[in-house]
């Protein structure tokens, strides 16, 4: 697949050298708020793209969809006046022949229309012999073949001028962020395409302002390109996504401690495949940390249930028949010993800690 760098058609920008950002709100409000907020942006260095959705695609009917069309001129004026180059999301071939006309610089395909192919397709034609890049968002399924095959129809359109966007996946068992950032997948991604740009997206991933730093710094950590974060000079107020966008200076302060690796092994291959393994031990130690609360959440019911018997915090038979179990499966696991009995010897100590814990309050 053909692909330009990032620096190729953004002379302002340096590749590999910082993280190249996008910002702005989630939607276009007013002139007003888009021409200010685009002001307070322009002092950010690394800011070369201004954001602003005028389309919005929303779970439910009746929430604010998008000021549409009108907003388009909007964005134009935000380039006039800032130099910034702007950025709106396409989802239908209506959209992007007005984003041209109206001299958008660059069109994003959101996480909605990427897991639809019929609608990737449509803006794939509506692109033929256009010259604009386009960044596309993983879908919202945690997909990797659906987000290549976006990325794919986009490129056979004749577009090279590519990036794709990690924005977290939609999961059943929702950890700690709104969307799932399974960096397994972005990460596969850059494996199998490594000169295609990947930025992340930690607004949608975490839903959350407080948890965009640390998912800025962990897309730097895994080398992404750069960062997109929903930016509003009173997030608080927003017509969408309030509870995750960030004022212009928090974006400034979040950028300027992040710490930016310097040394890069000369494999691009092994880099990449480090982080796939470094991305897995993440997401299991992760996993055993939110197991270990189930159980404790567990292990508080059993001693409420004791406490209302009136029977003793421990039963040592029961520990007993419970590390011979546990040891047993270990071992048809290939694992060690003496590892797993320390393990649980430990588990269960904070188990009893627990639970006469909750005894002695009982008897207050
Ligand atoms: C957005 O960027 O405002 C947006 C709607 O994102 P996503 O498609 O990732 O949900
Ligand atoms: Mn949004």
């Amino acid at each position: 697949m053909k692909i330009d760098s990032i620096s190729s058609w953004l002379p302002t920008f340096k590749d590999n050298t910082s993280p190249l950002v996008i910002a702005g709100p989630c939607s276009a409000e007013s002139l007003e708020q888009v021409l200010s907020t685009a002001h307070a942006l322009k002092n950010i260095p690394a800011v070369k793209i201004f954001r602003a959705g005028i389309w919005k695609p929303r779970t439910r009917p009746n929430n604010f969809e998008g000021l549409g069309e009108i907003a388009l001129p909007w964005l134009h004026e935000v380039k006039k006046q800032t130099g910034l180059l702007t950025t709106t999301e396409v989802a239908t071939a209506k959209h992007v022949e007005l984003c041209l006309k109206n001299g958008v610089d660059i069109l994003w395909i959101g996480a909605r229309t990427t897991a639809n192919p019929f609608s990737v397709q449509e803006i794939a034609d509506a692109l033929k012999g256009v010259d604009i890049p386009v960044m596309i968002k993983n879908p919202i399924n945690a997909d990797l073949q659906l987000w290549i095959g976006a990325i794919e129809r986009i490129n056979n359109a004749g577009i090279t001028k590519l990036i794709a966007i990690h924005r977290g996946f939609s999961v059943a068992d929702k950890l700690e962020f709104r969307n799932d950032p399974l960096w397994r997948i972005p990460m596969e991604l850059k494996v199998k395409f490594p000169n295609l740009p990947l930025l992340c997206d930690p607004s949608h991933i975490t839903g959350e302002r407080e948890l965009i730093q640390k998912v800025c710094q962990k897309a730097m950590d895994l080398d992404m390109n750069g960062l997109i974060i929903e930016t509003h000079l009173n997030p608080e107020k927003a017509w969408s996504d309030a509870a995750q966008q960030i004022t212009p200076e928090k974006l400034n302060t979040i950028l300027t401690e992040l710490a930016l690796k310097t040394q890069y092994s000369n494999d691009a291959g092994f880099e990449a495949e480090l982080n796939i393994l470094r991305a897995q031990i993440d997401r299991l130690d992760n996993e055993l940390l939110h197991t270990l609360q189930l159980r404790s959440n567990v292990v508080e019911k059993i001693a409420f249930a004791k406490i209302e018997q009136n029977i003793t915090a421990l039963q040592s038979s029961r520990f007993d028949t419970l590390m011979k179990e546990r040891l047993d499966t270990g071992k048809t696991l290939g694992l060690d010993e003496g590892f797993i009995k320390e393990i649980f010897d430990s588990i269960h100590e904070q188990s009893v800690k627990l639970q006469t814990d909750l005894f002695e309050r009982s008897k207050k």
